[in-house]
């Protein structure tokens, strides 16, 4: 197994700041692969950066200073416009199957990998500038963010790690003071994003397509060395990793089914290795609960819709088997015990991903025990939600009040078109509820913990773009972002983020916006 050694000698660009520069602290891996694992670029300058956001919490758990990332300096490195000391820009290739049709070549045709750090909490993180300029595998578009996905992948991945969901992070957001060319002209910017890594299900399929077994597996040692340790002692390293990534696949689709999450472009290139949610693109959680809910303007046929995403990632995860066949051969008998041995580690995906749901459904009823009807129970308070199209977010949050006695049940009851359905239902609830050892409060407590108050509303996402879009400022960015950012609280003056779209304000469709 290759260790992740980053010492191998590469100067490290100064930033000729009289002795005044930043330290990332960068220590960087990936740069340390062979070429074809990447282009080596610059970030291309932009004209007049700007600061949106410095992201002070994750700056200082990552070892970072703050107020060195809000200065001259710091902003400059978050346009692009200037290398940091010690970082080594790259842009990462990989491939993809897109709305089931393979690309061989994708990879970062906007972003580019500036280096890796140490987090205060001993987990390596990428550091990468999205949207910044063009590079060998833009494929013809400008390389370029606008300003609105900027902020959306910002508010929107803040709020899911929030809710403690496995998640890239948002380091920055700059405006360019450059325009960029989509449906119309809008304010250009670049995200700075953290990650795990950066490796995805595509970038196994790169170099599968390509036939390039030796480079698989340095992929996949690197995967084992970065994200899945333990597998390097199994007795088939590879197979240890496959099984590795389909349990953390499981682990997360569960958790975006648990708070109605739809990524929206389930393509295996924002598939990631780590197990994080990566690439928001027209991304949505759903108000009124409906398995069929797709908000994303490219997903015609609903392929990633909200009660498909499972499916979704397993047939991902299927590709990847199928990327690390070759290897997964090598450490076995025979090609065919391989086959077996793969189709084995993905068949935990289901077992995985249904347990995984089971227990957040019980936490989300205030189950703290288990019976065996409880599945049962789960699936019919969400087909009584179906049929009365109640909004998924408020009810279990109201829920949270009406597991105390039933003088909370009006809240819920107003949420169902007819009310009767969730008083027929409540009665067996509370029924399973005299079975629990807890009392009311200690429940209600537990159960708050668990149902978040706020989400990032798709009404309110788009609000705070369309005011910063237009020049009106980021104030409402900034209420949102501290609103989502502490979402099972229950806060005087906030009321208005945990209220459903009024039917006028409601958003149909999300745009990727590339
Ligand atoms: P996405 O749909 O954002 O996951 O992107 C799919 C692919 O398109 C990736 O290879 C991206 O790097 C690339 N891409 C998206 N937007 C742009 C852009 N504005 N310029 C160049 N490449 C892009
Ligand atoms: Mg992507």
């Amino acid at each position: 197994m290759s260790s992740l050694d980053s010492s191998a000698g590469m100067s490290s660009a100064s930033s000729g700041l009289n002795g005044r520069t930043i330290q990332f602290g960068f220590d960087n891996t990936y740069s340390r692969l062979p070429e074809l694992f990447y282009a080596r670029l610059n970030p291309t300058a932009v004209a007049a950066p700007q600061l949106v956001k410095v992201n002070v919490e994750l700056a200082r758990d990552l070892g970072l200073e703050p107020d060195a990332l809000r200065s001259h300096e710091g902003v400059e490195i978050l346009a692009g416009n200037r290398v940091a000391e010690g970082a080594e820009p790259i842009a990462l290739a990989y491939a993809g199957h897109q709305f089931g049709y393979f690309v061989p070549q994708l990879g970062d045709g906007r972003a580019i990998l500036l280096g890796e750090v140490l987090g205060h909490d001993g987990v390596r993180y990428d550091i990468q500038l999205k949207g910044s300029g063009p590079t060998p595998f833009s494929r013809g578009g400008d390389g370029r963010a606008a300003l609105g996905p900027v902020l959306r992948e910002y508010l929107v991945s803040e709020a899911m790690a929030a809710l403690g969901v496995p998640t890239t992070r948002a380091l920055a957001a700059v405006t360019t003071g450059e325009q960029v060319l989509r449906d119309t002209v809008l304010p250009g910017a670049v995200l700075t994003r953290v990650a795990a890594s950066h490796l995805r299900v595509g970038t196994f399929q790169y170099f599968a397509a390509r036939r390039d077994v030796k480079a698989v597996r340095l992929l996949a040692d690197y995967a084992i060395a970065r994200h899945y340790p333990a597998a390097a002692h199994a007795k088939q390293p590879y197979l240890a990793l496959l099984e590795g990534i389909v349990a953390r696949q499981a682990q997360l689709i569960a958790k975006w089914m648990l708070i109605g999450f739809i990524h929206g472009v389930m393509n295996t290139d924002n598939t990631s290795i780590s197990g994080e949610t990566i690439d928001y693109g027209p991304c949505a959680f759903m108000e009124a609960y409906d398995p069929a809910a797709v908000f994303s303007s490219i997903d015609h046929g609903g392929r990633y819709a909200y009660g498909n995403q499972p499916r979704a990632a397993l047939w991902n995860l299927a590709r990847l088997a199928e990327g690390l066949l070759p290897v997964l051969a090598q450490e076995s008998t025979s090609e065919e015990a391989a086959v077996a041995a793969a189709n084995q580690a993905l068949a935990t995906f289901e077992p995985r991903f249904e347990a995984a749901r089971i227990a957040g459904l019980r936490r989300k009823l205030g189950l703290l025990t288990e019976r065996e009807g409880d599945a049962a129970l789960a699936e019919d308070l969400l087909q009584r939600m179906a049929q009365n199209r109640t909004d998924f977010t408020l009810t279990f949050r109201r829920m949270c009040d009406a597991a105390i006695g039933p003088d909370g049940d009006a809240g819920v009851r107003t949420l169902f078109s007819e009310p009767g359905a969730y008083e027929g239902w409540a009665t067996g609830w509370r029924r399973r509820l005299d079975e629990e050892p807890t009392n009311g409060t200690v429940r209600a407590a537990a159960m708050r913990a668990v149902n978040p108050a706020i989400i990032p509303r798709n009404h309110s996402v788009e609000a705070a773009i369309a005011a910063a879009t237009r020049q009106q400022g980021f104030q409402q960015f900034e209420d949102l972002l501290d609103a989502v950012s502490r979402p099972y609280e229950d806060r005087p003056g906030l009321e208005k983020y945990a209220m459903p779209a009024r039917p006028e304000q409601c958003v149909l469709q999300t745009f990727c916006g590339t």
